[in-house]
């Protein structure tokens, strides 16, 4: 050993230039080793601090090879800075200089990764013991050397086993369930179920819109069915998505809130053990993907991904995957939230990386931290499309969520602002939803190129907006009709009459039950909640349909700019809601707040109250009644 010291020591003599691969190999251990440490803390604090998930920036196990190799990188470079300087400065302790910076970072980047220390304090404590260690290793500088040459292979080995492991475990995993799949009928339809996250009804122009905001949707809505009053099952995306897939009210899934996640993954859990549309569609030999840009409430790991073989959520870019790891964050929090003429902003730009600017509202932006890097419909269709194009032989099922009606408002920076945006709410609002459009048309003409004609199209919302009606500006904190009326159109032209439109108030929890129907004529699967083709089939069962009821948890995550109505209005941060929805009455209940009535036929806008009137409550006693038994029912 002493030799081997002896002839390190004479390699290395201090104050003389170090050979540049001692410095790599120690940025190399550095670097995998704080990013395999930083990758498990980031999962494991994800689901310890699971109650602040709407201010996370979340991780899947894939951060396990994506962390270390983002700061294998970031080392790396620090390494060749640090050689470099030595080579003007031969006087410099380089291998001290370079052991003194990796532990600072190594030590910042675990005390960051809670995202719940001050920076400051983060910067000290790792000062401090960057300092100590040095000391520590300065007296074994030798033996130190010989450990990190001897280790660092074996780190290299496990950071390329977790990447195999994790990649080509999920590759498998998805060729294995796809080869078990049973063979689906010949002439089986491929199902496209799309959610465009947060769009009102009112605000396409099939829908009576005075603006041109969705020419594709209104081209499709032409080819099939258009429910006029379509309603969701809540007003925010974790229950309505929980729904849509299970075709049950929230209080029958019961993903009303973030649940916590099991450590072991959720298996057959969560969702209230039902069936989901993913699983039974499974069952006919389906390939089933979902393609998800709302990070925070659609995706795999709040417990949405059963039934799905294929579930794309996080890194599906650089960018996204970057800002996933804990420097990524710090630099998005340092340089992705200046102004539009700040210098990091420019510089950003001049590089090429505008997608980076584009913020998403995943993350802790709002409140002093990171934004995540938006998904945009453009991603999302490649996603789709890459998906479709690996196997062409089997039917499938996808479900999409675009997120790029959601706030922030407006499309992408660089694509064309349409004629009427000056820049207000609603102009912004009504961007973002002729951008989506654009991308719809632009996905369906790719799949007609693929020849995928045979195709039921479902398009809808889980829930609307407020864009300032009640006071309110954004979602999740009330039921009024304009957070829970979203567009459903449904075009099969096989099976489908074209340019049909329904009056009748329906609820989309529906979906699930009416594709299964249109699959299997008469068979709703394992949803209990009617398939709507009754209602192109024979228009007369409009007149008994089930009211659609939305419900909504009493709810912390409301944002503080809905919050300021408290006391105001009856909101959801201190009761639970619910509301039913007929031919003309709108019922409200809050827990605490009673009831309210509105006549939604002469009053769309639900400005007009009438419980305090004589009819107003007799009403609303009455369908208060049918709406318990029809909870009874259910
Ligand atoms: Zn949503």
């Amino acid at each position: 050993m002493s030799d081997r010291h002896s002839v390190l020591r004479s390699q290395i003599p201090r104050g003389f230039s170090v050979p540049i691969g001692t410095l790599l190999l120690i940025a190399t251990w550095f670097g995998i080793f704080a990013g395999l440490t930083e990758g498990a803390g980031l999962l494991l604090f994800q689901r310890i601090n699971w109650t602040q998930w709407g201010r996370l920036m979340h991780v899947s196990k894939e951060i396990l090879w994506i962390s270390p190799l983002v700061d294998l990188i970031f080392f790396l470079m620090v390494s060749l800075l640090v050689w470099l300087i030595s080579r003007f400065s031969p006087r410099i302790p380089t291998i001290q200089v370079l052991v003194f910076l990796l532990t600072f970072l190594s030590i910042y980047d675990w005390l960051t990764l809670t995202n719940r220390l001050y920076h400051r304090a983060c910067l000290i404590l790792a000062l401090g013991v960057a300092a100590a260690f040095l000391r520590w290793t300065a007296k074994r500088e030798a033996s130190s050397l010989t450990f990190w040459k001897r280790s660092t292979p074996w780190l290299v080995s496990v950071f390329l086993l977790a990447l195999l492991v994790l990649q080509g475990g999920k590759w498998a995993h998805e060729k294995i369930a796809v080869a078990k799949l049973p063979a689906a009928p010949r002439s089986a339809p491929n199902v496209l179920v799309i959610v465009l996250d947060t769009l009102r009804a009112d605000h396409l122009s099939s829908y009576g819109y005075f603006r041109t905001t969705s020419p594709e949707i209104d081209r499709i809505a032409s080819q099939g069915v258009l429910f006029e009053n379509a309603i969701a099952p809540c007003s925010w995306s974790l229950p309505s998505h929980a729904s849509l897939l299970t075709g049950r009210a929230p209080s029958d899934h019961g993903m009303q809130n973030v649940q916590p996640m099991p450590w072991l993954g959720w298996g057959k859990n969560g969702l209230g053990g039902y069936p989901t549309l993913g699983e039974v569609l499974r069952h006919r030999g389906y390939r089933t993907g979902a393609f998800s840009a709302n990070r925070i409430y659609f995706t795999s790991n709040v417990g949405l991904g059963r039934g799905f073989i294929h579930f794309e959520d996080y890194f599906d870019s650089v960018g996204d995957s970057f800002v996933r790891t804990v420097y990524g964050r710090e630099f998005a929090r340092l340089y992705l939230n200046r102004t539009e003429k700040s210098k990091a902003t420019r510089a950003l730009r001049y590089l090429g990386l505008e997608s980076w600017l584009d913020k998403d509202s995943e993350g802790s932006g709002d409140f002093g931290g990171a934004y995540g890097v938006r998904k945009r419909a453009d991603a999302v269709n490649q996603e789709l499309l890459q998906w479709i194009d690996r196997d062409r032989q089997r039917p499938f099922f996808a479900f999409l969520n675009y997120l790029d009606v959601h706030y922030s408002y407006g499309g992408p920076r660089g694509y064309p602002k349409p004629d009427w945006d000056r820049g207000t709410t609603i102009d912004e609002y009504d961007a973002g939803l002729k951008y989506v459009d654009d991308y719809i048309g632009r996905l369906l003409r790719e799949l007609e190129q693929r020849g995928a004609r045979n195709t039921i199209v479902i398009i809808t919302s889980d829930h609307g907006e407020s864009l300032g009606a009640h006071g309110l500006s954004y979602h999740g904190a009330a039921l009024y009709r304009e957070l829970i009326q979203v567009p459903l159109i449904i075009s099969y032209p096989p099976k489908i009459p074209r340019g049909l439109r329904v009056a009748v108030p329906v609820t989309i929890t529906g979906i699930p039950a009416t594709i299964v129907d249109l699959l299997a004529d008469g068979e709703a699967g394992a949803f209990p909640v009617s398939s709507l083709s009754a209602l192109w089939q024979a228009p007369k069962q409009q007149a008994n349909w089930p009211y659609p009821v939305s419900e909504l948890a009493q709810t912390d995550i409301i944002v503080p700019a809905d919050r300021v109505v408290e006391g105001k209005i009856p909101i959801a941060t201190n009761g639970w809601m619910r509301s039913l929805v007929m031919p003309r009455w709108h019922l409200i209940t809050h827990e605490k707040f009673g009831h309210q009535l509105y006549d939604w036929t002469h009053d769309p806008k639900e400005s007009n109250n009438l419980i305090d009137s004589p009819e107003g409550r007799a009403t609303a006693l009455r369908l208060a009644s049918q709406f318990d038994a029809q909870a009874k029912t259910r």
